[in-house]
């Protein structure tokens, strides 16, 4: 009896060694994973806060030139550097009247009274039902989100892609906010929403060429817009056509408090210039830049190789001038996204890998299904199809 006592002492105890050792080591594990989401955030807040500093000591030092200086005056022809008061204001006057007369054979223009500016965004939940119904009565919306203006010809048919995996309550947000601002703007537009199944690490970039492949099939598109699903635009005369130039139109977050940012800081190249969330590209920029590459699996680094690929092609990125690039991101946590660590090594040959990663060694099996709203394209990217290139 005292020796099945002794024994269940020892086995008592070693029980409670094992449950120190082992939320001691899962703790471990979960902090090892988290790491550096964390720190990138901390990062990113950082520098936010470093350049809003530098901002105000910029401003404050040109009201004190000002106000020291008797042959200026404050009366708006003299702004202080680096803000864009003045952009705004030459925007509010050039965009059109009320009265305006459409024509049906000329080609819409770019401000349009409808636009005017400060948009107020909502991102509390709603369900597709709700959004089903608000849009039933909209006629000509048809099947995926297709819709093309009637009063005058679509400057610009723009393809929407957003990628998307695990983010339900999003979409209807998204299209909440976006139908109604894309229609005020006059341009031809469907949506497209890849999604990605199977249970490899979430892959951003290749579900965007899979979305132009598969949204180029469907329509001719000639502008195209990578728009993550919870980022909302703030701003109505934030004009979703492409350009000259590839376009980033998410210049300013609130969760970044609204200042541009620069990413990559651990990146062979420091200070290359935030380029995710929202940008738009011509179809002939994107194929001109072999699309986006395939061989980032996980978090981080696929809108800094773009970045890349698009300086290497000879293009420079344009951006909304002042508030039009501000965003709201609909608040969401990462749940269970792996880092993509190996994303550094790559960057480093995104002059190399160009033309060898991209549109051109695609390779997917798509199911398609056109929706009231969206065209939803699953596909399985199995990795095993798509080797990693080794440098
Ligand atoms: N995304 C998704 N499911 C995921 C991860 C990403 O749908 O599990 C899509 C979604 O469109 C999202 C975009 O990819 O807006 C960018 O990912 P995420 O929002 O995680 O990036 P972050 O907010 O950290 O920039
Ligand atoms: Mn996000």
């Amino acid at each position: 009896m005292p020796v099945l006592k002794r024994m269940m002492r020892v086995s008592n105890r070693s029980l409670l060694a094992f449950i120190f050792f082992f939320s001691l080591s899962s703790s471990c594990l979960y902090f090892i994973y988290v790491a550096p989401g964390i720190a990138n955030t901390y990062l990113f807040m950082v520098q936010a806060r470093g350049i809003m500093l530098r901002e105000n000591v910029k401003t404050i030092g040109h009201m004190i030139r000002l106000y020291t200086n008797k042959n200026t005056t404050l009366n708006g022809t003299d702004y202080p550097e680096g803000n864009n008061s003045s952009d705004y204001l030459v925007q509010t006057t050039t965009y059109l009247p009320e009265n305006f007369t459409y024509s049906p054979y000329l080609p819409c223009p770019e401000k349009l009274p409808y636009m005017r500016g400060f948009l107020n965004v909502n991102v509390s939940e709603v369900s597709f039902d709700e959004i089903h119904q608000l849009f039933s009565k909209d006629l000509d919306i048809e099947p995926g989100g297709h819709w093309r203006p009637k009063d005058c010809k679509a400057r610009w048919k723009v393809a929407v892609l957003i990628p998307f995996r695990n983010r339900h309550e999003h979409l209807p947000i998204f299209f909440l906010h976006l139908i109604p601002m894309l229609q005020k703007q006059r341009l031809e537009f469907a949506f497209y929403v890849i999604e990605q199944t199977g249970t490899q690490p979430f892959n951003r970039a290749m579900l965007f060429n899979v979305g132009f492949k598969e949204a180029m099939k469907d329509s001719v598109w000639d502008c195209v817009i990578f728009h993550d699903v919870d980022h909302l635009p703030e701003n109505d005369r934030n004009y979703y056509g492409c350009g000259e130039m590839p376009r980033h139109f998410a210049a300013k977050l609130d969760k970044y408090m609204y200042i541009m940012l620069f990413s990559a800081f651990f990146c062979s190249l420091p200070y290359k210039e935030f380029f995710g969330g929202v940008s738009g590209l011509t179809v002939e920029q994107f194929r001109k830049i072999n699309g986006f590459p395939n061989a980032f699996w996980g978090w981080g680094g696929e809108d800094d190789d773009l970045w890349n690929r698009v300086h290497y092609a000879g293009y420079n990125v344009t951006r909304p001038e002042g508030d039009l690039g501000k965003y709201k991101s609909i608040p969401h946590h990462h749940r269970g996204e792996v880092q993509f660590l190996g994303r550094y090594k790559l960057l480093r040959y995104s002059k190399e890998r160009q033309y060898i990663d991209g549109l051109n060694n695609l390779v997917y099996t798509p199911k398609v299904l056109v929706d009231r709203l969206y065209t939803n394209i699953s596909v399985n990217l199995m990795p095993e199809l798509a080797p990693i290139e080794d440098y």
